[in-house]
């Protein structure tokens, strides 16, 4: 893939093709697999939720996802989340009482959605008898891997940060989970590309989003939201993209289960990336690359890749978890776009922090990177691309105490803060911004600013 026909055993350890040398796919022979006859069978599974695989939101879908022995499947009770409804953010967005659905990831048990895959790749690298398993991360998926191997104790985990904008939140994780941090002096694409050099010379696994497996888990995200929708497929997913592991499995999701007739319509998908890391924009909305079959311009990817390169231009936004210059899933992720009718948008970091807090306004709260679906879901609004009677997903990535320094930036206006993530670029604009009221230790002071403040 793309237009590459080579297969591997699901007990080989590789990520890309020898012949090719894309990623691999994981390809189903579901003539051979016990199908499901209607989506609504997978709810008579919460009858049995003592069961630790009926339990995990995950695995509770295990025959769309049947790539591992059951006997081997490490679970810590993931995806237990949350279709919200929310009418105050449908009002910020522009959409009508009752079609804006908050998808909340926040819940997972290391805060954000990347548990959904490290699942399966975790129960992938447990298969093959793995010992150690590494990843490149902004944060997120270190947290879960370091977790996975804390709670388990099969694996340890090594993992590599690039210097400087990890959050503190993330990073807390990692550390007290007892994972081996390597700090190196660089951004994620230079420790992403050290990770895989490492790897392979070390034979330790590997469960970044190159990993083929971690999608297959992420699928699940899809699987829950029609779940909560009592199986009415929505009119719109939208949610951020960095290296585009969601986008491309919630496209892959899409597409199986219409293939195998258990949903009569595909969802469009909404991508958005961060102004300041906005490769796939560029390069789907401006550069008119497409999926094409299979067989997407390489010359249009290369060429866009070579002007970054040359203008020593690399990704700057606060919303770390999408910082990313070199998507790895950009060719499945134009599968995702061809496949659900999708588009891309860009929003900046003062859209994006707006949007954030009307999330956390309206109580669920994020992290700034997940913003990003809501802000990109106005901006569509705005647009007209998505009509005010259409149901909206936005899939909120991470928990809002994942960085808690964006947060008290926005609200306190903090450009210190701001310039020390983002250099001289700053955020100019807090329009719903909430700062501590400050006051002298004295009772009618104080009674005075409750008054004049509330
Ligand atoms: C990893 C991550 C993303 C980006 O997801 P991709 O699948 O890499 O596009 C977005 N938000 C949060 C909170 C993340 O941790
Ligand atoms: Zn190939």
């Amino acid at each position: 893939m793309p237009g590459c026909a080579a297969t591997y055993d699901v007990g080989e350890v590789r990520t890309s093709c020898a012949k090719c040398g894309s990623l691999l796919d994981i390809d189903y022979d579901w003539d051979s697999l016990p199908v499901p006859n209607s989506l609504a069978d997978f709810e008579a599974k919460w009858s049995r939720r003592n069961e630790p695989l009926a339990f995990s939101g995950v695995w509770r879908f295990y025959d769309l996802l049947p790539f591992a022995p059951l006997a081997k499947i490490v679970s810590i009770g993931e995806g237990q989340t949350l279709l919200h409804p929310s009418n105050g953010v449908a009002k910020f967005v522009g959409l009508n009482e009752g079609n804006l659905f908050l998808q909340y990831e926040g819940m997972n048990p290391s805060g954000s959605f990347k548990d959904n895959g490290m699942t399966a790749a975790f129960t992938h690298a447990h298969t093959i008898g793995a010992s150690r398993a590494a990843c490149a991360s902004t944060g997120n998926t270190s947290a879960s891997l370091a977790l996975y191997c804390g709670v388990s104790k099969l694996m340890q985990a090594v993992i590599f940060i690039g210097s400087g904008k990890i959050s503190y939140g993330k990073l807390s994780q990692a550390l007290d989970y007892g994972a081996l941090t390597i700090q190196i002096a660089g951004d994620f694409d230079d420790a992403m590309h050290r990770v895989q050099q490492v790897s392979v010379k070390q034979g330790i696994y590997l469960v970044n989003s190159i990993n083929p497996f971690r999608l297959e888990g992420q699928k699940t995200i899809m699987f829950r939201v029609l779940e909560a929708l009592r199986w009415r497929v929505p009119d719109w997913i939208v949610v951020p993209g960095g290296n585009l592991g969601n986008s491309s499995a919630f496209g892959k999701a899409f597409h199986e289960l219409h293939q195998l007739g258990l949903i009569d319509r595909m969802p469009r998908l909404a991508v958005i990336n961060a102004a300041g890391a906005d490769t796939l924009y560029q390069l789907y909305e401006k550069r008119g690359l497409r999926w094409n079959g299979g067989r997407p311009d390489a010359s249009i990817i290369n060429n866009y890749y070579a002007e970054m390169d040359d203008a020593n231009r690399r990704a700057s936004t606060i919303a770390s978890a999408i910082e990313i210059n070199r998507p790895v899933n950009l060719y499945k992720c134009l599968r995702a776009l061809e496949c659900c009718h999708g588009v891309v948008r860009e929003v900046t970091d003062e859209q994006m922090l707006d949007a954030k807090a009307q999330v956390g306004a309206n109580g669920l709260g994020c992290e700034p990177a997940s913003a990003a679906s809501v802000a990109g879901a106005k901006m569509l609004r705005e647009q007209g691309v998505i009509a005010p009677d259409e149901r909206v997903v936005c899939i909120l990535t991470g928990h809002q105490l994942k960085d808690p320094t964006a947060t008290v930036a926005y609200h306190t206006h903090d450009q210190n803060e701001f310039n020390r993530v983002l250099g001289s670029r700053g955020v100019n604009r807090a329009a719903f911004a909430n700062r501590a009221v400050q006051v002298e230790n004295n009772l009618e002071e104080i009674i005075r600013a409750i008054e004049l403040n509330s």
